[in-house]
């Protein structure tokens, strides 16, 4: 009988069978077909690059095996990458991956004819079965420009996204990467100027989506199979905003998808705008050719507001609520909250929401009751003079007093315990806490330090001492 690539590989495939999972062997054996027998070299045809890689990663010994059996040990294994392009009046390619060098299989070329037959398109986004359906933006209309208000910190990246939304794809801004901390904005810019796309160009595919979920559907799509699909889906799309790209970190098999798609809309003139907690310099674990790709556009900072960002902020969030809020208690708030502005409006609402429960007036004390939460969560750096101030007030003594060189007993605790203090709540150096504490040297606040931890154990007015002095400290 002719032994034919057919054969061949029925042969292997009912080997494989029975030493593997039925669920692996249906997943990444039964879509894959032998093309082609030379010599000693059997051709398989795969759906895509990652199917190959995952068949040599995964697979190569027992491919190995299989194949040794059948053809002696000259056997060599040549992957055949079936490529479909479905866009644009792109010929069909055919793209040739040796296996691997690391297993005796050798590689070769082939030529194979394509069979390209036209797949139908699937949304990830629509449950299956339901064609044509128009891709919802996933956008929020209250996150607009209108409402994002422009200070320093933002300038360039609110611009940035403005010239953008007039024009995209069309703007050097390509990808646009708004980068910054926690609470800052991007999500929030990244929906505005989807939301005026939409508005300008309603035509327009716009899609929002965060890494994630991104990450996910991609997931979901290796598990059905239908990887192809999932990157036509998102070739099509005319703007793709993908927030928090640091989610991409260390996930090789979704950053790979991502280039592709990344630079097929790129070379298509269409937009991409990413979103990210780090600068691209910053990023761990993102692929080199894809960080190369984050920095062709424009990488803005978002950056903390400052103080007359932060008000505006604040009075428009209660403008737009319809609350009233004395000008001295916004300013508390906004002087004390300053690093993020998601803490800022989570301030303002409990400050609303604890007024209009308690039907307690919005008043400076109410504001510092509840900025002191949010504060605190966040650790407040407090300095040495605050430390002092704090401690002499508490032993009703003035703070030059508690620097002076006398050796009153009470005077002298007081001393130490705010030297204590220095070394627990800040990072200044042992000899820098004592030239600002009374002009004393680092070996008495070595000892200041010790002798607090010695009473507070055994002496209990002491230990008092300090417990009321953590707490005001603390907050
Ligand atoms: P990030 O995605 O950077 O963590 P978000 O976009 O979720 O931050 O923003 C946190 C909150 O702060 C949101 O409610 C957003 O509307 C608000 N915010 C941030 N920056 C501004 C700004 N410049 N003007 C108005 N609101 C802002
Ligand atoms: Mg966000």
């Amino acid at each position: 009988m002719d032994i034919t690539a057919q054969s061949v590989w029925d042969n292997c495939l009912s080997f494989i069978k029975d030493n593997i999972q039925p669920q692996a062997y249906k997943t990444w054996f039964e879509p894959i077909v032998a093309v082609k027998l030379t010599d000693n070299a059997l051709s398989i045809q795969v759906p895509s690059k990652f199917f190959y890689e995952w068949l040599e990663e995964h697979y190569v010994k027992i491919l190995k095996v299989a194949l040794t059996k059948q053809l002696g040990e000259s056997a060599k294994l040549v992957y055949v990458i079936k490529m479909e392009n479905t866009y644009g009046n792109k010929q069909p390619f055919t793209e040739k991956i040796p296996s691997s060098n690391r297993s005796a299989l050798k590689s070769q070329d082939v030529d194979v004819p394509l069979n390209n037959k036209n797949r139908e398109l699937k949304n990830p986004f629509v449950i299956p079965g339901i064609r044509n359906v128009k891709i919802e933006s996933q956008l929020n209309p209250n996150y607009s420009f209108e409402n994002f208000l422009e200070g320093d910190s933002n300038r360039l990246a609110r611009n940035a996204g403005l010239a953008v939304a007039n024009k995209p794809g069309g703007t050097s801004f390509n990808p646009l990467l708004i980068f910054g901390g926690v609470g800052l904005g991007k999500t929030h810019l990244a929906h505005a100027i989807g939301v005026d796309i939409k508005d300008k160009y309603p035509e327009k595919t716009v899609l929002y989506i965060s890494a994630e979920k991104f990450t996910q559907q991609y997931i979901d799509s290796v598990k059905k199979n239908n990887r192809n699909d999932f990157i036509h889906f998102y070739q099509i799309i005319d703007v793709l905003i993908i927030d928090d790209v640091q989610f991409l970190s260390g996930k090789s098999g979704t950053q790979d998808v991502f280039f592709h798609i990344f630079n097929h809309l790129h070379q298509n003139g269409k937009q991409v705008i990413l979103t990210s907690d780090k600068a691209p310099v910053d990023m761990q674990d993102i692929e080199q050719r894809l960080l190369s790709r984050f920095k062709w556009g424009l990488s803005a900072e978002l950056q903390s507001p400052d103080f007359e960002t932060r008000v505006s902020i604040l009075k428009n969030k209660l403008y737009r609520d319809g609350v009233e809020m004395q000008d001295d208690v916004i300013e508390y708030v906004a002087k004390h909250i300053k690093t993020n502005v998601r803490e800022l409006e989570g301030a303002i609402i409990s400050l609303i929401a604890q007024s209009s429960f308690n039907k307690k007036e919005i008043t400076i004390n109410l504001a510092k009751e509840i900025v002191e939460k949010f504060v605190k969560n966040t650790k407040r750096e407090v300095s040495i003079d605050y430390i002092q101030k704090v401690v002499s007030d508490y032993f009703q003594m003035d703070v030059s007093t508690l620097q002076s060189k006398t050796r009153k007993r009470h005077i002298v605790q007081a001393r130490q315990l705010a030297m204590f203090f220095a070394k627990k709540y800040t990072k200044a150096s042992l000899a820098s806490i004592g030239s600002q504490i009374g002009k004393r040297d680092h070996a008495t606040v070595l000892h200041a330090c010790k002798t607090v931890d010695n009473l507070s154990s055994t002496d209990k007015q002491f230990r008092k001492y300090v417990e009321d002095l953590s707490k005001k400290l603390s907050l």
